[in-house]
């Protein structure tokens, strides 16, 4: 089968690079145009990477000698897609919010579908947030989202911020078994990759802990209303509840985001092997389909007392699956748990792949 040209739009970064390795061998996608910032436009994408490449996988030689094209010059993107080298992009740019709003907005005018990485369009009302798991039934917006807004084949989707998916899977497949949660409470221990490239300075990293990440206890406690909630009107309708309260904090861990979740459950309140059989027969959509990204089992339950553990459960499934352990009473909830994800995997780049597959085998690419 011919693979589909795809774009990535902040190639060079952490979540960029991290496309083009997962984009190396796979079996629909090929990437055939990369941009980034003016510093990286006009070099080679071995040049623009030189010194900074994070990952042990090597990018292959195809992409190692593209052009680095400026991801604000729209058009660049546009004449690749007329000579065939641009079917969709995804955009993992790191720039202001509305800056990338404008910018994302554009590319879709121009006729290219956005899957995007960037926070900047989770709260548009006619954007889904996709975690295909979940909420694959959002995507069914993109033909009133095209046509409210004139576009004829470009639109735009969003996944969420990088640690909801470690805990907002297990959570929504308990609900979808029936057992309503009403309030949680989280506190995520977030990896350094999760701050881009250079990120976080290594002299507040080491020995420490900092316990503030801009904006990230936000985006913790209201993404998964979006997640959960049903489209009515045209826009997506966010869901009453979950109440969640988020601490989020920066840990000395390279990759793999952790979430210690405490739940408090509606009448109906699972045993904790209830809940342990519940994630263990998890499947969704993906699964089904056969994504090629797609985990073969979405959750993982770990029996040790001591895991998950980011070094040796981040990588689960491809760095696809979400790992879950310890899960236990809760002496001020019901149950509680610890879940874990790969943040660049899973909940940056990984995951806009998976909603790529999800959206071509929806037939919107
Ligand atoms: P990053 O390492 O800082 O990379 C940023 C990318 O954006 C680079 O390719 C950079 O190009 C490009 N860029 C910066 N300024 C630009 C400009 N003015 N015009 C055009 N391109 C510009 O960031 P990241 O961690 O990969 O994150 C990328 C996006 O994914 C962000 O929106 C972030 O919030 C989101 N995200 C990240 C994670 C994660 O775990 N890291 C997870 C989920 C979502 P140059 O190399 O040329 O500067």
């Amino acid at each position: 089968m011919n693979r589909i040209p795809v774009g990535v739009l902040g190639a060079t970064g952490m979540v960029g690079q991290q496309y083009i390795a997962l984009l190396r061998d796979h079996p629909w996608f090929e990437v055939r145009f990369v941009a980034a910032s003016p510093r990286s436009a006009g070099k080679s994408y071995a040049e623009a990477v030189a010194g900074r490449w994070q990952l042990a996988q090597d990018y292959d030689a195809k992409v190692a000698s593209l052009i680095v094209a400026d991801a604000n010059d729209v058009k660049a993107a546009a004449a690749a897609a007329a000579r065939g080298d641009c079917a969709f992009v995804f955009s993992a740019l790191e720039m202001g919010k509305d800056e990338i709003k404008a910018l994302e907005e554009a590319y879709a005018a121009a006729g290219l579908p956005v899957v995007s990485n960037a926070s900047a369009h989770r709260w548009t009302g006619d954007v889904p947030m996709l975690i295909p798991e979940i909420n694959h039934h959002h995507a069914d917006i993109i033909p009133v989202q095209r046509k409210s807004r004139g576009w004829d084949k470009g639109f735009i989707v969003v996944k969420p911020n990088c640690s909801i998916q470690c805990y907002m899977t297990p959570v929504h497949s308990l609900m979808e078994a029936g057992f309503e949660v009403r309030r949680m409470f989280v506190t995520t221990l977030q990896a350094v990759s999760g701050a881009g490239y250079p990120g976080v300075p290594s002299l507040d990293m080491i020995d420490n802990i900092v316990p503030f990440i801009g904006g990230e206890e936000e985006k913790s406690e209201k993404e998964p209303l979006k997640i959960l909630g049903r489209i009515d009107g045209g826009l997506i309708e966010n869901a009453s509840g979950p109440l969640i309260a988020a601490h989020c904090n920066r840990v000395p861990v390279v990759n793999g985001h952790t979430a210690c979740v405490s739940m408090e459950f509606g009448d109906r309140k699972p045993s904790v092997d209830e809940v342990r059989a519940v994630w263990k027969a998890f499947r969704a959509l993906p699964q089904e389909l056969g994504l090629p990204s797609a985990p073969l089992h979405p959750i993982i339950v770990r029996e040790e007392a001591d895991r998950p553990q980011p070094r040796k459960d981040r990588d689960a499934d491809k760095g696809m699956a979400v790992t879950v352990g310890r899960v236990r009473p809760c002496p001020l909830f019901d149950l509680r748990f610890v879940g874990l994800s790969h943040n660049t995997v899973r909940g940056a780049a990984g995951g806009g792949i998976l909603n790529a597959e999800l959206l071509k085998a929806k037939g919107y690419l």
